[in-house]
C-alpha cells in the first residue's frame, strides 16, 4: 500500500485532532466535517480498502466498528443515533486509500446518500 495522508497522521507527521487511540486503531476528526460529529477511525496497520481485507482482518474490522460505537456513547449521541460509512474504491466515493470508517452524528441524516 502506498503512503497516504492518514499514514502521516499515524506517524504524527501532520497534525490531526485525535480523539481515540488504542494499539490497533486511531480516531481523528474529519478535516471537512459533514455533521457536527464526523470522526474517521482507521487501522494503524496499512490496509488500502475494505476490498483488501481478508479473514485475518476480521478482528480489526470489528475493533473499528466498536471504536465508533464507544465514541458515539461517550459523546452522548448513541441513543439519538449515528451512521457509520465505509467508502470503497472509486464508485464508492473513496478518496483516501487507507481504510477508514466515517462516524457521522449530531444531526438527522438523510437516506439514501448521494
Ligand atoms: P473518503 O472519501 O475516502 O471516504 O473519505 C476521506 C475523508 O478524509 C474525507 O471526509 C476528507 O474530508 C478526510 N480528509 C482528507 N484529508 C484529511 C486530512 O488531512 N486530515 C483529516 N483530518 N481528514 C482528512
Amino acid at each position: 500500500m502506498s503512503d497516504t495522508i492518514f499514514s502521516k497522521i499515524i506517524r504524527r507527521e501532520i497534525p490531526a485532532d485525535i480523539v481515540y487511540e488504542d494499539d490497533d486503531v486511531l480516531g481523528f476528526k474529519d478535516v471537512n466535517p459533514q455533521a457536527p460529529i464526523h470522526v474517521l477511525f482507521i487501522p494503524k496497520r496499512p490496509l488500502a480498502t475494505l476490498d483488501d481485507a481478508g479473514p485475518d482482518d476480521a478482528a480489526l474490522l470489528g475493533k473499528l466498528l466498536l471504536a465508533c460505537a464507544d465514541y458515539a456513547r461517550q459523546e452522548g449521541v448513541a441513543a439519538q443515533g449515528y451512521r457509520t460509512v465505509i467508502n470503497c474504491n472509486e464508485d464508492g466515493g473513496q478518496t483516501v486509500f487507507h481504510l477508514h470508517v466515517h462516524l457521522l452524528a449530531g444531526r438527522r441524516l438523510t437516506w439514501p446518500p448521494g
